[in-house]
């Protein structure tokens, strides 16, 4: 039986990570993926000549963050090229540019508070940022300014950067994710999509000799002495003394190893984890040209905490909350020549009603026709991912991004890479790490290789 130093469960960009870093460290690695496409979340797939993500993806730092730092540390010279793309935003169809054209919308207060939000956020020293982890990111912002306005265009942001609104993100993750972004001012799109940089990562676990299987389900964790030996998949037993899981945290404790290897204390932690939220993702390919728009998000309502209340109840906002990004116009490779392809996302809370999630491609399609009025009329056809299609995909009740970054779950309080079973590592936007999305899950493959693997180094 072929005995591996470590095994990998799931090729979602921080396995991926974690499994390039060991690979080119001399490490005989076993990457097991479920599904027959290899990048979990950062994925895409082919229709009709067009590339679509499985997300709406804009990487916060590009090849400045940690995407390219991981492909710095092997060795391979870039070959991703990033597009830079800066979202407008957009309230009740005026478009505007955070934060610079509040000036004109909001009091002359407000802006100087405005203003001073994000001076202060950028001039913290790193203890500060961190006093700030289990503080929610509303009651931070009410210490500045009561501005509605002021305070949407940042429940806008924050469910970007971390799928949850303000009232329920940790402002010091928030503070990390903004400060980072900022310094880099480089976030952008990788030319081709998304699954660029996943089969970059891969045919690098590749040609340093690693092995990636992809369609193999791992059903359990072997647990010999206390440690860990190996997984079982199907029918077949991979051995091996150190496993790394980048699935869900709470089925990888509670049920591919199991509870009763954990001590309890630990086991009830996991239980009370809370994901992100997350939201269905709408895909419209246009057989023409009809818009110059790059990237918008859009809120329709200054009553954010109002909107996602009556959603809860089952009633339908006028007006829908949005991430449009056309990726056709910063990287024509995307779609056939002459085309376009809108990707439309809308968050909401898990567990929002059926009712609601009924409505929500024409809810979208309606209000991004604010800005694209030809959204229906020049449609070649729309695909719609809902939340219960993408937690059969990947996982985790379909949230947008894992393991909520919100007070009580960021920074020391991240659950950790390390579990209590020996050999039995967690890594992706489940465990350590600190950013936005895709880099939250490489930062934590990183901290991984550079604080908790039994492997010294090079081989
Ligand atoms: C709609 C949407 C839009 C997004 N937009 C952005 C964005 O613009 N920018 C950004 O940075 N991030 C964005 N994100 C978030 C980002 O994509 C994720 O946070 C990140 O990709 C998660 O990576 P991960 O390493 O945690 O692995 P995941 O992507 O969660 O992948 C985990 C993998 O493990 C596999 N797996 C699980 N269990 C098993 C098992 N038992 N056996 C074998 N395999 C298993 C799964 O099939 C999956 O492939 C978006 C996410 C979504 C859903």
């Amino acid at each position: 039986m072929n005995k591996y130093d470590a095994i990998i469960i799931g090729s979602g960009i921080g396995g991926l990570a974690t499994a390039l870093m060991l690979s080119q460290q001399g490490r005989k690695v076993l990457l097991l993926e479920k599904n027959k496409f290899l990048g979990g979340r950062l994925s895409s797939f082919k229709r009709d000549g067009f590339n679509v993500d499985l997300g709406v993806h804009v990487i916060s730092r590009s090849d400045k963050g940690p995407i390219g730092e991981v492909l710095r540390r092997v060795g391979i010279a870039n070959p991703i090229s990033y597009t830079t793309v800066r979202p407008l935003s957009s309230y009740h169809g005026k478009t505007f540019i955070f934060p610079r054209d509040l000036k004109d919308m909001v009091s002359e207060a407000d802006f100087n508070a405005l203003t001073t939000i994000m001076k202060d956020i950028n001039l913290m020293s790193e203890e500060q940022v961190k006093s700030y982890d289990d503080v929610d990111l509303k009651t931070f912002l009410l210490s500045y300014t009561k501005d509605p306005l002021i305070l949407a265009c940042f429940c806008n942001i924050s469910t970007i950067y971390v799928c949850l609104p303000t009232w329920l993100t940790s402002a010091g993750e928030f503070m990390r994710c903004l400060r980072m972004e900022a310094q880099a001012r480089s976030s952008g799109y990788p030319e081709g999509g998304c699954a660029v940089i996943t089969n970059t990562y891969a045919e690098g676990v590749r040609r340093f000799g690693g092995e990636i299987k992809s369609g193999v389900r791992v059903d359990k964790i072997e647990v010999e002495d206390g440690k860990v030996s190996g997984v079982v998949a199907g029918d077949q037993v991979y051995k091996a003394d150190v496993v790394i899981s980048n699935g869900d945290i709470r089925s990888t404790v509670l049920a591919l190893a199991g509870s009763e290897y954990f001590p309890k204390d630990y086991v009830d932690y996991v239980r009370g984890l809370q994901y992100s939220w997350s939201g269905p993702v709408v895909r419209v390919a246009l057989d023409k040209k009809v818009t110059d728009i790059k990237m918008l998000t859009q809120f329709g309502t200054t009553d954010q905490e109002g909107y996602y209340e009556k959603m809860a109840n089952g009633i339908m906002p006028e007006e829908l909350n949005l991430f449009v990004v056309i990726p056709t116009n910063f990287s024509p490779s995307v779609g056939p020549e002459g085309k376009q392809l809108v990707c439309i996302a809308s968050p909401m809370p898990l567990g929002t009603p059926k009712t609601i999630l009924e409505q929500m491609t024409e809810g979208m399609i309606e209000t991004a026709r604010k800005y694209i009025p030809n959204l229906r009329d020049d449609a070649l056809w729309t695909n719609t991912m809902t939340v219960d299609q993408l937690d059969k995909m990947v996982g985790e009740s379909g949230a947008g991004i894992g393991i909520g970054q919100r007070p009580g779950q960021c920074g020391d309080k991240r659950p950790g890479i390390k579990t209590p079973l020996e050999g039995l590592y967690i890594v992706g936007a489940e465990a350590g790490g600190t950013g936005v999305g895709t880099e939250l899950a490489v930062n934590s493959a990183m901290e991984f290789i550079d604080k908790h693997s039994p492997f010294s180094g090079r081989k």
